[in-house]
């Protein structure tokens, strides 16, 4: 593989898959790398080997990094597993591939606390940008994007009744998107149909055939690489905190 290009984006999770797609999409010319292996396993791509993989020791270690928490004082001591994903598509191949946008508030929080950039008003395009509803686009949601989203389907009679019951005895409101309006009420999950790098990494991009690189061919621009890395969400503020910088960065 090519070892120059404009940007080099550093851990291939969900962030780091939707950058390098941007990027590329820009014409840049971009080198997107992972400290995992591959992500070609039904691990990854087949919903609900999610129980499976995070309780068989020898499937975890290979898509994992390993974390457990310190000793929790209100859990009898124990040391809490912390799953991170270890391979491409970070976190985003070994989840529950449930979609649930952050709490508008958390992000309005932000912004007032002087995260410029980060209020729900401002990072809404990019939500809407990167999905593909299943009921179509509206003020809040977007349509055609490289993530197709929809409802759980085949809700048992159960869950249907549960729903139905928080309704009309706890006054818990049926709402019917909690990625639109509000996310406080019942309502079933919605789903994202694909894991990260089909969605984003894989189409225009070519695998280093010795490891999880991937270069995205486009245009040179410039002789100087810029790099961004995202490590996700443990790794980024640890690797922060030794360099002893100030983390900076916008929505996607
Ligand atoms: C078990 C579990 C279930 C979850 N369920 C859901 C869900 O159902 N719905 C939902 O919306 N969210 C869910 N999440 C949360 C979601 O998956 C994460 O918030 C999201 O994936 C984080 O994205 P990220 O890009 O910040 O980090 P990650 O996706 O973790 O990506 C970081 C990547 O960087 C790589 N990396 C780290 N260091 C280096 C380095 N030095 N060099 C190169 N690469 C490096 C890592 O290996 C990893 O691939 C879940 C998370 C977990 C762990």
């Amino acid at each position: 593989m090519d070892q120059s290009a404009d940007y080099i984006v550093a851990g291939a999770g969900s962030a780091g898959c939707v950058l390098a797609r941007r990027l590329a999409q820009s014409g840049a010319t971009v080198i997107l790398l992972e400290a995992g292996g591959l992500d070609r396993t039904r691990l990854v791509r087949q919903p609900g080997m999610i129980a499976i993989f995070h309780n068989v020791p020898a499937l975890k270690k290979r898509l994992d990094w390993g974390y457990y928490t310190a000793p929790q004082a209100s859990a009898l001591g124990r040391r809490i597993p912390q799953p991170r994903g270890r391979v491409l598509g970070g976190s985003g191949s070994i989840n529950g591939m449930l979609f649930v946008r952050g709490n508008r508030k958390n992000y309005d929080d932000w912004a007032a606390a002087g995260c410029t950039g980060w209020s729900y008003a401002d990072v809404l395009p990019s939500f809407k940008r990167l999905e593909d509803w299943e009921d179509g686009a509206s003020a809040l949601r977007g349509s055609g994007g490289p993530v197709k989203v929809t409802r759980q389907k085949d809700l048992t009679p159960a869950s249907q009744a549960f729903i139905e019951a928080l309704a009309a005895t706890a006054g818990v409101k049926k709402i019917d998107d909690y990625n639109g309006e509000s996310q406080e009420g019942a309502t079933v999950f919605q789903r994202r149909r694909s894991v990260a790098t089909p969605g984003w990494a894989a189409p225009s991009s070519r695998p280093s055939a010795s490891s999880a690189a991937r270069k995205f061919p486009g245009p040179r621009r410039s002789r100087t690489s810029r790099c961004t890395r995202c490590p996700g969400p443990i790794r980024s503020p640890t690797r922060t905190h030794r360099s002893g910088r100030r983390s900076t960065s916008a929505p996607p």
